[in-house]
């Protein structure tokens, strides 16, 4: 068994001042794996104290200096890839192979992305060639607290740690109690790759001990956030007193557009994007829309391949996906199933209950309801399970009221062969990512929703962006 109880501040690990014992659970097993610490008011601070306390001099380091420490943590990052996977693998239940081939190299793509971002960044420039004695600068808004999901762990710290770091700020790190052992993993990365003491620190807690405090903290001048809707809002109202900036990474509920039009594999890309990390994505597919005359065929194919998918423990092998995170999941998921059950949408795949030959683990059985309709729970609920809704539409504008007719605006998805339809399409979607076709978006994109998904952008230039303050200087002197 893992112990892991001490928190990284100021370049030590260091004991919990006022620690409570935290067991990490194995979903594939329903076994503790490890145990943590879920630290207090005092942990809290003093993490936030040392990243103050950094902050005037991380700030001052020329954005070379920081970039270079940036590619240094890439190359660390490379070299425990091994390591990283397996820790996320157990702990949040991603298939080995898929930890491996998804989840740690989410990691590489966007340090990577940020150090290309960065190489180019107008950290300072003229307001425009008229006014060059007008100083536009961009500077880090100071210490930001960084609170993340357990479903794509490293996707997420990486997207905030990158760019917090390259744009000067100090950070304290929360990951979620579901899955801390990849983000302590990360902190030795972090020392190794030789970042001053204090620029970052990691804190493991719970939502209403840490999370609120540092979101409540008055020396924090930030919180970046990736998790639930719920959480968000309580976040955003702990954070109002102090009127600190707060960028959102919310849940989704996003749409697939299959025209009749849509290409061969359409359908089943769209299962299989839903299905991936056991439908633990917010950006999921998780509302396929039909065009009528595609309509009993596409919901043939998809049960076909619902019934296809595997489920089995994260450390096989193989192309199957793992369970869910913790027993609290499982039972909402089983819950929403039965619901789509009750509310009339027809079962085609899956169901309630474990896969066959699976009695241990929090399995969840590939499903996929059809006749789904807009007012029904399964429709409008971020489920977070591999539980797949079709409906049908007649027109394009029906499809497209369909699409918005959410809370969230995460990503939406259109599957058509007639360009002049897509890009219409792309324009009137309300989401913050568009995808078209299969085709993934480019590297460095900007990765944010509208509405109750959030008001973030990560990644890339944009990621930059959301850990910066913009100051206007008159009567500059250029250099
Ligand atoms: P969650 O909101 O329960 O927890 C996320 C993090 O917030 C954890 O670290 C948790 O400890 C902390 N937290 C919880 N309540 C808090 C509070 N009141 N104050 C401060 N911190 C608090 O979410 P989860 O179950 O870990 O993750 C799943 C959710 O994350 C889904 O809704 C999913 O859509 C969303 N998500 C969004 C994105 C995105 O980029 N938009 C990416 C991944 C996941």
């Amino acid at each position: 068994m893992i112990e892991k109880r001490q928190f990284y501040i100021n370049g030590q690990w260091v004991d919990p001042v006022e620690g409570r014992d935290h067991p990490v659970i194995n979903p594939s097993t329903e076994e503790a794996c490890a145990t943590i610490s879920l630290g207090g008011q005092a942990d809290t601070d003093a993490a936030v104290a040392a990243a103050k306390a950094a902050f005037p001099d991380w700030a001052a380091t020329p954005a070379e200096d920081r970039i270079a420490l940036v590619e240094k943590l890439l190359a660390v990052y490379g070299s425990r890839a091994q390591e990283m996977s397996e820790l996320t693998s157990m702990e949040m239940g991603a298939p080995i192979d898929m930890s491996k081939g998804s989840q740690t190299p989410c990691g590489n793509w966007h340090l990577a992305n940020f150090i290309d971002a960065a190489r180019q960044f107008p950290f300072e420039h003229a307001l425009s060639d008229d006014a060059p004695n007008d100083l536009i600068s961009h500077e880090p808004i100071g210490v930001c607290a960084l609170i993340t999901p357990w479903n794509w762990p490293m996707n997420q710290v990486t997207l905030k740690v990158g760019a917090a770091a390259i744009a000067g700020c100090t950070m304290v790190l929360k990951p979620s109690e579901e899955s801390p052992l990849n983000a302590l993993l990360f902190a030795e990365i972090m020392h190794e790759a030789g970042f001053p003491p204090g620029v970052f620190n990691l804190v493991n807690g719970d939502g209403l001990g840490v999370g609120t405090q540092l979101s409540s903290h008055p020396d924090v001048d930030m919180i970046s956030f990736t998790g639930s809707t719920r959480a968000g809002k309580l976040i955003t109202k702990a954070a109002a007193d102090t009127l600190k900036r707060v960028s959102l990474e919310l849940g989704g509920k996003g749409a697939n557009l299959v025209f009749a039009d849509a290409d061969d594999r359409a359908v089943k890309r769209g299962v299989a994007h839903m299905m991936n990390n056991s439908g633990q994505s917010c950006n999921a597919p998780s509302r396929m829309m039909v065009e009528s005359s595609a309509y009993d065929q596409a919901v043939e194919i998809a049960a076909e391949m619902a019934n296809k998918i595997s489920v089995g423990p994260a450390s096989e092998h193989g192309r199957h996906i793992g369970p869910v995170v913790n027993e609290t999941q499982w039972t909402k998921i089983q819950g929403l199933i039965q619901t789509g059950i009750d509310e009339g949408a027809r079962l085609v795949a899956g169901g309630v209950g474990r896969p066959d030959g699976l009695n241990k683990g929090y399995y969840v059985r590939p499903t996929v309801f059809a006749d789904v309709t807009p007012d029904m729970t399964i429709a409008k609920e971020e489920i977070f399970g591999p539980v797949l809704s079709i409906m049908k539409f007649e027109t394009e504008q029906e499809a497209v009221a369909l699409a918005n007719d959410t809370p969230y605006g995460l990503t939406n998805y259109v599957q058509s062969q007639d360009k002049a339809r897509c890009n219409r399409l792309a324009r009137v979607l309300r989401s913050g990512m568009v995808e078209m076709n299969g085709k993934s978006r480019g590297a460095g994109s900007p990765f944010g929703g509208m509405k109750q998904s959030g008001n973030g952008r990560e990644g890339g230039k944009w990621g930059i962006e959301d850990f910066l303050e913009v100051k206007a200087i008159s009567d500059w002197t250029p250099e």
